[in-house]
């Protein structure tokens, strides 16, 4: 049987975050837009995320009082990152993030009322820019999905659901398009595009692959399962590089769904931030010593802490009056599914001594008893706490004492593939190939957060550098007058 084969000036890979904007942009330039998207529905990682996002000089802020500017922002992610961002992107990005909080806000995004806000989950920025829907992720795609609902009124936007692009199609002129197989027949088809833009994602939901591109560390993460790193391998198979893994910053921190599985529930993430409860359990790693102090206001310090631990493994431990008395510690988990937990779930244990509770976790014990000793002595007020902790509410001394294994998270991945700051897709000589280019998570989250985690510098990048592909290669696109054919 003969190909299928189409053809368009802009074909968009990944219906997600980055992808939707710039069909959108690209469709209302006049281009003619191909947008596959491997599962059956649009949104990508929208559908998950808390899409918490930032930008300097927005109407809300002016509105609020709050004197804020681009480069103050640019200067506040170099900090946190240590400089170790691509200066260029950040430049980019932090110039359109009031545009892009803007534009949502233009078309009736349901902004959180708190906003805009000094948030401490990552390492906070000096002013009040981050914003957030009332809903997350899914507050800005109900925005996309209706301005792209009305995009393809137009007749410009060929959306193919269930089309995974397997192949780049490379030519003398550089990338000319996809070959994509229809999930549903097996079916292989090419659309060949005077541009292609790969908009799919990171890897945080392949273990194999985060493994090879980060020195066989095992995967925790929050991700999608169906974000497979699959479009970065595309570009690298045709001459792009792979940059930025050494970024990689875990966050601090979550519980496995199921023990032996990489998957943690966003909603069940245990509540570790001390601006919001200071902790009243020690963490410690599987020498039963602890490794940061657990009220340290930097998150980026307790990150960094845990990332040189071994399989970025700890355990939160504690006894049983702590349990009774603290603020909920596990504050998003139903009442049934936490009593459960403690004879059901793997990471869960509990046990008459210490000894016992290093037993059934897997903890050194003589390591754990030294430790809660030395915790407990400072408690009681007689030495100060060896790692200068403040928060010391009650020793750990009630049986049953227990114990929640926690691990580093993946929200996001670090490595992607290198572009330069027009996001073409360059090659190991630092040339651009031809006719590919890259926004979002595939262009490696520590190309604009370096080696820490700045809030916002996911989502709003990959919303703000989408619409700007779509706008300028929309705009070249349809100058050249290309149809759909
Ligand atoms: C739980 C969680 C919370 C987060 N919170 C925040 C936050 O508060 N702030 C922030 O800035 N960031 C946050 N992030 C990160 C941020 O959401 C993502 O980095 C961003 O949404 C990724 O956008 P994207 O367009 O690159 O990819 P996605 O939105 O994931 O879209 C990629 C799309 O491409 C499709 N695709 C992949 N491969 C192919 C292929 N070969 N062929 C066809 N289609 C393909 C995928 O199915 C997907 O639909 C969070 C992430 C998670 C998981």
């Amino acid at each position: 049987m003969k190909k299928m084969s189409i053809k368009t000036d802009l074909l968009i890979i990944g219906a997600g975050t980055a992808g939707l904007p710039a069909a959108i942009e690209a469709s209302a330039a006049g281009s003619s837009v191909v947008l596959a998207e491997q599962t059956d529905r649009i949104g990508g990682t929208l559908h998950v995320s808390a899409a918490q996002m930032s930008g300097a000089g927005s109407r809300l802020q002016r509105q609020r009082g709050i004197d804020d500017t681009p480069s103050a922002h640019f200067d506040d992610v170099m900090r946190i990152s240590r400089g170790t961002a691509q200066a260029g992107l950040v430049a980019k990005a932090t110039e359109r993030g009031a545009g892009t909080i803007d534009w949502l806000m233009d078309h009736g995004f349901d902004m959180a009322p708190e906003c805009p806000a000094i948030l401490y989950f990552h390492e906070a920025y000096g002013l009040p820019r981050t914003y957030w829907g009332v809903d997350g992720g899914r507050s800005v795609l109900s925005v996309l999905k209706t301005l792209f609902d009305r995009e393809r009124e137009n007749g410009r936007i060929d959306l193919r659901l269930g089309a995974e692009a397997v192949e780049l199609l490379c030519g003398e002129a550089g990338v000319g398009g996809a070959r994509l197989v229809d999930r549903a027949t097996a079916q292989e088809f090419d659309v060949r595009a005077s541009a292609t833009v790969i908009a799919t994602g990171g890897y945080g939901g392949n273990a194999s692959r985060f493994a090879d591109w980060h020195d066989g560390l095992p995967l925790y993460s929050a991700a999608l399962a169906t974000t497979s790193g699959g479009g970065i391998a595309l570009g690298l198979s045709v001459g792009g590089r792979l940059d930025h893994g050494q970024h990689h910053l875990p966050t601090f921190a979550g519980i496995v769904t199921r023990v032996g599985e990489p998957w943690i529930d966003w909603d069940l993430l245990p509540l570790l931030t001390p601006q919001a409860r200071p902790p009243w359990e020690i963490y410690v790693g599987r020498d039963g010593g602890r490794f940061v102090q657990e009220d340290i206001d930097s998150v980026d310090a307790r990150e960094r802490a845990l990332s040189a631990l071994p399989g970025q493994t700890f355990f939160a431990v504690f006894d049983d009056r702590i349990w009774r008395q603290a603020p909920a510690l596990l504050p998003g988990w139903p009442d049934g599914q936490l009593a459960a937990a403690w004879t059901d779930h793997g990471a869960f244990f509990a046990a008459s001594t210490l000894d016992g509770l290093a037993d059934a976790a897997g903890i050194d014990g003589g390591g754990l008893d030294r430790t809660v000793a030395l915790y407990n002595e400072a408690v009681a007020g007689g030495k100060a706490d060896p790692l200068d902790r403040r928060h010391l509410p009650l020793p750990i001394s009630e049986p049953p004492f227990r114990a929640i294994m926690m691990h580093g998270t993946v929200l996001k991945t670090a490595a992607g593939l290198v572009v330069d700051d027009g996001l073409r897709v360059l090659d190991g000589d630092s040339q651009p190939i031809l006719g590919l280019y890259a926004a979002g998570e595939a262009i490696g989250g520590g190309a604009l957060s370096g080696n820490a985690f700045v809030g916002g510098m996911s989502v709003t990048p990959a919303l703000g550098f989408g619409r700007w592909l779509g706008q300028t290669l929309g705009r070249d696109l349809a100058a050249n007058n290309t149809k759909v054919r």
